[in-house]
C-alpha cells in the first residue's frame, strides 16, 4: 500500500480542497481518501509526503497526435517516419505526455495498427506512457495525398458505414471526422450513425462553418478547435445550433475541445522562442530525428502554418466566450505533435491560457482536464477523480495550482494506476 500524506487535495469534482489529506493506493486502486488526524495511515504503507504540494487527479490531454512531434514540415514528415511511428515516435510521445502529468490522453489521427498496439503495449505495463485513447485513421471525404494510412476517405453510405465498422473491429476508442463539409450529409450522417451503434463517440473537426453545421446535424458528440480563421465570430445560426443542442439534455452535454494556446501564444513564441530548446521533447527520440524537427524549427517567423495566425489572435475570446455561453462543455486538448507543439509542454500551456489569458477559473480549468474528459470518454467509473475504487492517476505539484496554475509545467509526482513513474 502507498499513502500520499499532507497536500492540499483537489479530488476533481470542483469543491473546496481539501488540506492536509491522505490518499491511501492498493496496487492499482485508490483505497481511501481523507485527511490527517481522521484516516490512519497504515504502519506498512509507503508513505510519500505531499506536504506543501497541491494534489489533483492526473491530467487528460483530450487532442495529441502521438505520430507527430513538433516537426514543421508535414510533406517530409509523412513520407519519411511511418516506420518508425510503432517503435519509436508513438511511444516517445506517450512518455513524455505521462512525465509531463499528463495520465491519459486521446489520440485523434493515426495509422490504425500503430495506435492499437502503442494503447495496447501501455495498458499492458511493458511500454511507459500515458493511457491513450485512439481513434486511428481520420474519416473524411479523400486522403490527401500520401496521407493514406492514416487518412480514409468514405464514398457513399455503405462505405462510411464499412470504414467505421472496420475502425470498430479494429478496437478504436472514438471516431475523428474531418471536412465533413466535403462528404455529403447522408455520409455524415451514416458515420455518425454506426459509430453510435457500436458505442463509439464521434469527434469532428469544427474549422470551417459548414464542417460545424453539418456536424451539429448529424449528432458529432465533441467538436475540436477554436475555428473560423480570421472571422470575428460565430454566425447566429450556428450558435443557435449548438443552444438548441445543449439544451437537449437526454443527449448528454455537447462537448468542445478548443485546443487555442497555441493560436493564442504564437506570437510570443515567434519572438521568445527559448522554449523549443527545452530538451524534454528529445526523451525517446533517436538523434537524428531530434536533429531534423530542431532544423525544421529554427525560424518560426517564416512558417506557413502560422502566418494568418496573428490575424486569427484578437478573434479568439470572442469565439471562445460565444461556446462557453452557448453552454458547451469545454475540454482541454491541445493538439499536441503539431508545428513546434511538443507533449512535453503542450498540456500545462493550454490550462494557463485558459486561466491567465481568457479569464476561466483554475477549478473549472482542471475540472477540463481531469473529470469532463473522464465522462466524455464514457471511463468515468475508472478515472478523472480521486475517489476510493478508481485507478490510482494522481499527480502532484509543490506550490498552490488555484493560485498558480503554470506550476503546472513541472510535476513533482506523478503516479498512475498505483505505480509511480516521477517523484
Ligand atoms: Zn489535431
Amino acid at each position: 500500500m502507498k499513502a500520499l500524506v499532507g497536500g492540499t487535495l483537489i479530488d476533481g469534482f470542483g469543491s473546496r480542497p481539501i488540506r492536509n489529506s491522505v490518499v491511501l493506493i492498493q496496487g492499482d486502486r485508490i483505497a481511501a481518501v481523507g485527511q490527517l488526524g481522521t484516516l490512519p495511515v497504515p504502519r506498512d504503507a509507503e508513505v510519500i509526503s505531499t506536504e506543501g504540494m497541491s494534489v489533483l487527479p492526473g491530467l487528460w490531454d483530450m487532442h495529441v497526435h502521438l505520430m507527430l512531434n513538433g516537426h514543421s514540415d508535414y510533406a517530409h514528415w509523412d513520407k519519411t517516419y511511418p516506420p518508425l511511428f510503432e517503435s519509436t515516435i508513438m511511444p516517445a510521445g506517450a512518455k513524455q505526455l505521462l512525465m509531463a502529468g499528463v495520465t491519459s490522453a486521446r489520440d485523434l489521427g493515426a495509422p490504425l495498427p500503430a495506435s492499437i498496439a502503442v494503447r495496447n503495449r501501455i495498458n499492458a505495463g511493458t511500454l511507459t506512457g500515458a493511457t491513450m485513447y485512439m481513434s486511428g485513421p481520420f474519416i473524411q471525404h479523400e486522403p490527401y495525398p500520401g496521407t493514406e494510412e492514416f487518412r480514409w476517405g468514405v464514398s457513399g453510405e455503405a462505405d462510411a458505414r464499412a470504414k467505421v465498422r472496420k475502425l470498430a473491429d479494429g478496437g478504436v476508442n472514438c471516431i475523428k471526422l474531418i471536412d465533413q463539409d466535403q462528404m455529403t450529409i447522408e455520409e455524415v450522417r451514416a458515420v455518425v450513425d454506426e459509430a453510435h451503434r457500436r458505442g463509439l463517440m464521434v469527434v469532428g473537426h469544427a474549422h470551417r462553418p459548414e464542417e460545424i453545421r453539418r456536424g451539429l446535424a448529424a449528432g458529432v458528440d465533441n467538436f475540436e478547435h477554436t475555428g473560423l480563421a480570421s472571422a470575428p465570430e460565430y454566425p447566429g445560426d450556428i450558435i443557435d445550433a449548438i443552444r438548441e443542442r445543449t439544451a437537449d439534455m437526454s443527449r448528454g452535454p455537447l462537448f468542445w475541445t478548443p485546443t487555442i494556446e497555441g493560436l493564442l501564444n504564437y506570437e510570443y513564441l515567434r519572438d521568445n522562442p527559448e522554449q523549443l530548446d527545452d530538451a524534454a521533447w528529445h526523451e525517446g527520440l533517436p538523434p537524428h530525428v531530434v536533429e531534423d524537427i530542431r532544423k525544421s524549427i529554427q525560424h518560426p517567423d517564416r512558417m506557413s502554418y502560422f502566418q494568418l495566425t496573428p490575424s486569427r489572435r484578437p478573434t479568439l475570446a470572442r469565439k471562445f466566450k460565444q461556446l462557453q455561453e452557448a453552454g458547451v462543455v469545454l475540454l482541454v486538448g491541445t493538439d499536441s505533435g503539431i508545428p513546434m507543439k511538443f507533449h512535453s509542454s503542450s498540456t500545462w500551456r493550454e490550462l494557463d491560457a485558459w486561466v491567465n489569458i481568457l479569464g476561466v477559473d483554475p477549478m473549472t480549468t482542471i475540472r477540463a482536464a481531469t473529470y469532463w474528459p473522464s465522462v466524455a470518454m464514457k471511463v468515468d467509473r475508472d478515472v478523472g477523480t480521486i475517489t476510493p475504487g478508481k485507478y490510482a492517476d494522481i499527480i502532484a505539484v509543490r506550490g498552490d495550482v488555484l493560485r498558480y496554475i503554470a506550476l503546472l509545467q513541472r510535476v513533482d509526482l506523478v503516479v498512475k494506476r498505483g505505480v509511480k513513474y516521477k517523484g
